[in-house]
């Protein structure tokens, strides 16, 4: 069996409409082995965690990981142009998500490689911004440097037939809900489906620190 994680959540820390004890009684209670808050960072829009911010985010993550019955996990959506800001954390944190909210542009198959080459990044979220001509060549550069992809169910990218080229390739998948709202936690039936039609098991998951 595959544990059942959520490895990217929002708090109130930015624009997710729970506290981080809520988003852990909820999880807890819908049967979570293991969530990630995942707080939108150093944002251009300047919402989210920010210098500000960031040491109240850890505080808080750390005295409810204490107080959880169910693994936690602290970590930060990082975007694109901000990445750097990020870093900066990187040792307090457990887990960084790279994401582009924007259009698609055909800069960010470099811009994502970059990261990975220069960062220790975890995961690739909802990657919808890279071209299919681009999968293969993210994916060697992924694989050196132990970076998963997301399934996000909220969004239910990436679509299936690049979701089984990417296990083909062996890379680990990470599992999301992207939740926003308290009905959105833990609802990650989509990236289970996903793998278990793909008849993938628990090596398939990103490995949990
Ligand atoms: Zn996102
Ligand atoms: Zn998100």
């Amino acid at each position: 069996m595959i544990p059942k994680v959520d490895l990217h959540i929002h708090t109130t820390f930015s624009d997710g409409r729970c506290t981080m004890r809520e988003v852990v009684k909820i999880a807890e209670e819908r049967g979570m082995e293991c969530i990630a808050f995942t707080d939108h960072a150093f944002n251009m829009d300047n919402f989210g965690v920010s210098e500000d911010t960031i040491d109240e985010y850890i505080h808080e993550a750390n005295l409810v990981k204490k107080e959880s019955s169910i693994k936690v996990l602290i970590g930060l959506e990082a975007e694109i142009p901000t990445i750097d800001k990020v870093m900066r954390y990187r040792d307090r944190l457990d887990l960084i998500l790279i994401s582009n909210h924007g259009p698609v542009r055909t800069t960010f198959y470099s811009a994502i490689v970059s990261i990975i080459k220069n960062h220790t990044i975890d995961v690739i979220a909802h990657p919808w911004y890279i071209n299919d001509a681009d999968w293969d060549k993210l994916i060697d550069v992924a694989l050196e440097w132990d970076v998963a992809v997301e399934l996000n169910s909220f969004r239910k990218v990436p679509e299936a037939p690049i979701v089984e080229h990417i296990a083909r390739r062996g890379l680990k998948f990470s599992v999301g809900s992207d939740a926003h709202f308290k009905s959105e936690i833990g609802k990650v039936g989509w990236a289970y489906e996903m793998l278990d039609n793909l008849g993938l098991g628990p090596e398939s998951l990103i490995r949990l620190p």
